[in-house]
């Protein structure tokens, strides 16, 4: 198939889902890409507090007002998995496992993928007590003691999240202090059932053959080394941009996130990148929704242009 659109949008978290709702109620032929469910990382968030106008909302509940809005406004989203964009002309190929699409503009609204800590016994025991979501995985662990992983907003956050759960979170942080926001530490430091393990390295998740039993530790002050009791580690350490699809040379930081104008532009004139996947100070729901306004109005404009003075055609593949 080599379906034509004027925008696709790739990616379905909070900023595709918004730059969708803009660009089908600005009556562009729209389409957006998602390898998942919609909704991207506040599906696997219990509750959002900072998004204006809901002082408390479940994640996967706020996830899905988004997606029932855009779809009000005529957004197509479709399952599938995007692997490859690159530039042929004035146009963008966009190819999944299944199609090959073209289109007039494309945003790219891919997040990251949580970053892994590389110790012996993460790989071998993820699904049996190694996680990266509290919120999918919380529950199977109830009643054990948890170990958390970061020092970030999401570990101390969830780390409280999983109080619901465990008897006990033991929060482990490489330094002294959390970098996570301040009402998110208190809220840790409140609660009863976590406790900080400060100036400590996981080395090794260790078990039995099924099930995570422990978590080998060195305090990087004294070097002492000591395995903890745990039925459960959740990951916590950040993330990777999911910025690898793109063909075309764009400019990127040094951690892979791309880096835009402030019309969300790339570079390559009709590629816009918006919310995780953009060099940004902060990555919160409310930035990746700001972007997808700006990077949706602006293909429009792109796209109008387009009409008058047709774009050179060139191709930049590779
Ligand atoms: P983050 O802010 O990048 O924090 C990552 C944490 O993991 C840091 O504390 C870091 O330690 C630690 N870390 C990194 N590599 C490590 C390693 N190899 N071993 C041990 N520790 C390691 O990531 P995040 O918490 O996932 O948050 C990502 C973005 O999403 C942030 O911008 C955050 O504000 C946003 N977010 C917001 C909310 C909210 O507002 N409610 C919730 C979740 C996420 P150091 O501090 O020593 O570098």
């Amino acid at each position: 198939m080599n379906e034509s659109f004027d925008v696709i949008i790739v990616g379905g978290g909070p900023g595709g889902l918004c730059a969708g709702m803009y660009s089908a109620r600005a009556n562009l032929k729209t389409v957006l890409l998602e390898k998942l469910i919609p909704g991207g990382e506040i599906v696997n968030t219990a509750w959002v507090e900072d998004y204006p106008g809901f002082e408390l909302i479940g994640g996967p509940e706020l996830a899905k007002k988004m997606e029932d809005h855009a779809r009000k406004f005529g957004l197509e989203i479709r399952t599938e998995n995007v692997t490859e964009i690159y530039s042929d002309g004035n146009e963008k190929v966009v190819k999944t496992d299944e199609n090959t699409y073209r289109a007039k503009a494309v945003i790219l609204a891919t997040g990251g993928s949580p970053n892994k800590l590389g110790i012996p016994g993460e790989l071998e025991y993820a699904g049996k007590g190694v996680s990266y979501c509290a919120l999918c995985d919380g529950a199977f662990f109830k009643g054990e003691v948890i170990a958390v992983i970061g020092g970030g907003d999401a570990a101390v956050e969830e780390g409280t999240f999983l109080t619901k759960f465990g008897s006990k979170i033991h929060l482990i942080h490489r330094r002294d202090s959390f970098r996570a926001q301040k009402i998110i530490q208190d809220r840790a430091f409140s609660n009863p059932k976590v406790e900080v393990i400060w100036n400590t390295l996981a080395q090794e998740i260790v078990g039995n053959s099924n099930k995570v039993s422990g978590v080998k530790l060195k305090n990087v002050q004294t070097g002492e080394m000591k395995t903890l009791p745990v039925g459960a580690v959740f990951i916590f350490i950040g993330f990777v941009p999911n910025s690898h699809i793109i063909r075309d040379k764009i400019n990127k930081d040094k951690l892979g996130y791309i880096i835009t104008n402030d019309r969300m532009e790339t570079g390559v004139p009709g590629l816009y990148a918006i919310g995780d996947v953009r060099s940004q100070l902060c990555k919160q729901v409310t930035n990746a929704v700001g972007d997808a306004t700006t990077a949706a109005v602006a293909a429009q404009k792109y796209i109008d242009a387009l009409k008058i003075e047709p774009a050179p055609a060139s191709s930049s593949k590779g």
